[in-house]
């Protein structure tokens, strides 16, 4: 189905029409800007399609996709909201200039392989996918459909979910996929709680006790800049905190920030660093970083 709503083009099955569009476009020397999503878009989402037009895209394409290769068992993939209609209203005011909103069928048609031939990392099973194994997989998986059916100039990502976008970097990297991929800053609630369609599970006493994770964030952040004690004792400290109050902590560590490879000592000035935590309040799971 190819829809027009006002100027913006709606696919969700003819991928040949999206194909030849785009192709048009490049014609046109148009930059084509791809942000990938799972809808229930909040300003998080917004803020990767002015952030990519100002790094030059010049038509921008939004996919709704909720995969569910990165779902693991037990895991929300049933009850995660989906809001299409709404969506694409608010697309439409942010004149982006295409939404792909593919079926299952479109992006795993029978026979296609299921997982990415590349060099796994073992950043793939740290972190989130230690606690969501085979996530990474199902991610690295549909992007790389997504960029293969659209085939975009330049693909943006939140910094929110940092290690996606590191791994998707490193797949484009193994691969030679001609996109740049691009990151953009965490967008938040007023109280700082990060941005997320997860956050709308939460009821109000765990909405209170979530912006505790960017707290501690943010407090560990200026311990260990004033260098007051040593890290693992400021981090074991946060995550008793957090976990006191009630938000189950899976992990809060320091990586550095191009590569998130594990960190043995923290060394000022030397690097980039970045602290990342994700704790579960009740069934939700909810992520966050900063840069230290
Ligand atoms: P999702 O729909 O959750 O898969 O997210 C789609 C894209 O939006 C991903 O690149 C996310 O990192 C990004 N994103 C989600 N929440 C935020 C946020 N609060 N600020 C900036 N980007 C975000």
């Amino acid at each position: 189905m190819n829809t027009r709503s006002n100027r913006m083009q709606i696919f969700s099955d003819n991928l040949s029409d999206l194909n030849i569009m785009v192709l048009s476009w490049k014609e046109k020397n148009e930059v084509v800007g791809f942000i990938p999503t799972m809808g229930n878009l909040h300003e998080g989402h917004l803020s990767l399609i002015r952030k990519i037009k100002e790094f030059g895209a010049t038509k921008t394409i939004v996919s709704i996709y909720v995969n569910p290769k990165q779902f693991g068992p037990g895991e929300d993939y049933a009850k995660y909201p989906r809001t299409l209609d709404g969506d694409i209203k608010l697309l439409e005011k942010v004149n982006v200039d295409c939404v792909f909103c593919p079926s299952d069928k479109e992006i795993y048609p029978p026979n296609v392989e299921s997982q990415v031939m590349i060099n796994k990392l073992d950043l793939m099973d740290e972190l989130c996918g230690k606690y969501r194994p085979g996530h990474f997989d199902g991610v690295l998986l549909v992007v790389n459909r997504l960029l293969s059916i659209i085939q975009p100039n330049i693909a943006i990502f939140g910094q929110k979910d940092y290690q996606q976008y590191v791994l998707i970097k490193n797949m484009v990297r193994q691969l030679i996929i001609p996109t740049e991929i691009l990151m953009a800053p965490i967008i938040r609630e007023n109280d700082g709680l990060a941005m997320s369609s997860r956050n709308s599970y939460l009821n109000s006493n765990q909405r209170s006790k979530a912006i505790h994770l960017y707290k501690s964030l943010i407090s560990a952040r200026k311990k260990i800049r004033e260098n007051k004690i040593d890290c693992k004792s400021i981090l074991r400290t946060e995550i008793e905190r957090l976990n006191k109050i009630g938000l189950s902590v899976d992990y809060l560590e320091i990586r550095t920030s191009d590569d998130l490879s594990s960190v043995k000592e923290y060394k000022k000035k030397n690097d980039e660093y970045v602290l990342l935590g994700a704790v579960k309040l009740g069934k939700t799971r909810l992520i966050d970083n900063i840069i230290l």
